[in-house]
């Protein structure tokens, strides 16, 4: 930013005494009823957010105005306080709050990575979709500073009854099916899955998919006691290509979509870098909340707040993965584990809460943030023999990697299949040794299963983060679900998005 910018947009925002409100989940005056100052429509803003770790410039592109506004029509400044930015509306006239909306972006990961360090700028669309204001409004987006304060970086008075403001149908060759109507959209949460990856003959393939994935959610609590809070949608564009593209693989396909593997560099991420072919499709169906069902066998996703979850349809583990992605994307959970390869650096720096209602720093007083939920009589922080699984774990690696060694050396020296099996088989003890071993650790944790506290390790890092139980679907794709601590974020959210009712 050149010095003649930034003073233009510090005389921007001395302008805004209500800045301060932009904090979703501060407290601050009451929101004016919805039907005072919003149309029963939403309005879609396409940003441009360039960046890299140091600097962040964020373009405004097009308007639309889309169909019915699905989200809620009270609390409308959100109540948590979830996502790396914010996105704001204040009246003109009064610089009264009307909406705010914490959420989550790709790019606001990439701003980790190694490249983005050494100042590799990357540009990225984001539509963000808000209730229609009636009247111009002042839109500030705000991004949080490595003290998790939100800082703004974008300034804009918007008209949405501008002439430029586009005002499309749907496109006409996107299907919609009602899979489950409970209610009225503004009353319910919608969700919508949009097919990805399936052909114009693979729609009942599709159809069944999202019935697969359905089946797994109300198997699941909370959702299973909730299922009647849900509208569900299947939208269908059919893709030119099956399945999805996989850039390392050397595999690339035209899909509706345009999703793809190896997001930020990694093997298993799937994400789509297409936000407009995404946004569009999805305009055809009131949602609050997206999963973009992607017709592949391979292991993989990706789930980012207030953006959508993505997951593949055919993997054994595909409906973990589903459950997993949309506890990000829609209850802004954060990753409990700290072994799997990740391309961030420092995502949660040292001696900072993060906002994720199921990780914490214990940096007050060494109580969670989920300290009403806590079992009595657990100790905080909650042993849990982590270093003797981790010795477990890679003493196992290490042994499973030398006997694959030994055997594939005496392959290439030619030995016969007899010598090949004694080899292999002269492992086994050793590897029994440790199951054993692994074994006993469990039965000695069993009474803390189910339990909550505060387990070290968790947000990408083995020390100084805490998750609140043994076992999470946000931890591992072993037996069970959620969590209490995840449960209680997720219920806490259906009830803000069905309007607290
Ligand atoms: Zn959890």
């Amino acid at each position: 930013m050149n010095d003649r910018l930034a003073a233009v947009l510090l005389l921007a925002l001395a302008s805004l005494p209500a800045l301060a409100q932009t904090a979703p989940g501060l407290p601050g005056a009451a929101p004016p009823p919805f039907a005072e100052v919003f149309a029963d429509a939403t309005l879609r803003l396409d940003f441009t957010f360039t960046v890299d770790q140091k600097t962040e410039i964020v373009s405004l592109d097009r308007l639309r105005v889309q169909g019915p506004w699905a989200g809620p029509r009270t609390g409308l400044h959100q109540p948590f306080d979830y996502g790396r930015y914010a996105i704001s509306l204040y009246d003109l006239a009064t610089n009264r709050l009307l909406y705010a909306q914490g959420f989550d972006g790709l790019f606001g990961e990439y701003r980790t990575t190694t490249p983005a360090q050494q100042g590799e700028k990357r540009a990225y669309r984001r539509g963000l979709c808000v209730p229609l204001p009636k009247a111009s409004v002042r839109v500030v987006l705000a991004s949080r500073d490595r003290a998790n304060l939100l800082q703004p970086v974008f300034v804009r008075t918007v008209d949405p009854q501008a002439p430029e403001v586009f005002r499309l149908p749907p496109p006409a060759d996107v299907a919609v099916t009602a899979v489950q109507q409970s209610g009225a959209p503004a009353d319910k949460v919608d969700l919508a899955f949009v097919a990805e990856g399936y052909t114009a003959d693979d729609r009942a393939a599709f159809a069944e998919d999202v019935e697969k994935m359905l089946a797994a959610l109300w198997a699941c609590e909370p959702y299973a006691s909730l299922r009647d809070r849900f509208n569900v949608y299947a939208v269908f564009r059919a893709s030119q290509e099956r399945g999805v593209s996989e850039p390392r693989q050397g595999r690339f396909r035209r899909t509706a979509v345009g999703a793809s593997f190896n997001a930020l560099g990694l093997d298993r991420y799937l994400l789509t870098e297409d936000d407009e072919a995404l946004r569009t499709i999805a305009s055809a169906a009131p949602h609050d909340t997206l999963v973009l069902l992607v017709n592949s066998e391979r292991y993989g996703g990706g789930g980012i707040y207030q953006d959508y979850a993505a997951s593949t349809a055919d993997h054994a583990l595909s409906r973990k993965v589903f459950l997993h992605e949309f506890g990000h994307s829609f209850a802004g959970l954060g990753d409990e584990y700290f072994t799997s390869e990740v391309a961030y650096n420092d995502f949660y720096p040292a001696g900072q809460e993060p906002l994720e209602p199921n990780l914490t720093a214990l940096l007050v007083a060494g109580r969670p943030k989920w300290a009403g939920l806590v079992s009595a009589g657990l100790e905080l922080p909650t042993p849990w023999e982590q270093q003797e699984r981790d010795r477990l774990t890679q003493a196992m690696q290490e042994l499973a990697a030398e006997r694959q060694q030994a055997v594939a050396k005496a392959k290439q020296e030619g030995k016969g299949e007899a010598e090949l099996k004694a080899l292999a088989d002269g492992f086994q003890p050793r590897l029994e040794e440790l199951a054993k071993a692994q074994k006993a650790r469990a039965e000695r944790l069993a009474p803390l299963r189910g339990k909550v506290g505060a387990f070290e390790g968790a947000g990408y890092a083995a020390k100084g983060l805490y998750r609140p139980s043994l076992e999470c679907l946000m931890f591992s794709n072993a037996e069970g679900g959620f969590c209490p601590v995840c449960q209680d974020a997720i219920l806490r959210m259906v009830l803000h998005v069905c309007g607290g009712r």
